[in-house]
């Protein structure tokens, strides 16, 4: 599929766009999901411009889920989470909303359901707050 440029997360990568990043590499971009599905959704971009898995090299695929191996640990020691998940979605029958390929976790609550994809913005206090205390986890 043709990448276009100026999606909105080649836009973040390119920073003409704001995030709450919460851990760079030279591979993956990682930030906080804007209208989380619940309370610690993280995004995990690739640096590659690639609008979905079919396009992305087996390079960036790994990066992707190295960078996922790293974070999600950092996400549930802050969120205290029952579980994550690992996901990520290619063409808008499959729910993709943004072209440029990107790893959705998503923490999981015993007992809670998880908010509609995509559909309501989080409070950004409240994330900011959340990216910082991943990223300083990281950091420990
Ligand atoms: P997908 O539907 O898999 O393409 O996922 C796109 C995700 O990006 C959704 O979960 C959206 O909530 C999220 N999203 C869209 N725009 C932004 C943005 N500017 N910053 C952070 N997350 C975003």
């Amino acid at each position: 599929m043709a990448y276009d440029t100026n999606n909105i997360f080649a836009k973040i990568l390119r920073g003409e766009a704001p995030s709450f990043k919460v851990y760079e590499d030279e591979k993956t971009y990682v930030m906080m999901d804007i209208m989380p599905q619940t309370t610690g959704h993280t995004l995990i971009l690739t640096k590659e411009p690639a609008a979905n898995l079919f396009d992305l090299s087996e390079d960036a695929a790994q990066a992707c889920v190295v960078t996922a191996k790293k974070i999600a640990p950092a996400i549930m020691k802050v969120t205290q989470a029952d579980g994550i998940i690992l996901s990520q979605f290619n063409g808008e029958a499959a729910g993709q909303t943004v072209d440029h390929v990107h790893f959705h976790l998503v923490p999981r609550y015993a007992g809670q359901d998880v908010r509609a994809h995509a559909k309501e913005q989080g409070d950004f206090e409240a994330i900011k707050v959340l990216a910082e205390k991943i990223a300083a986890e990281l950091n420990q």
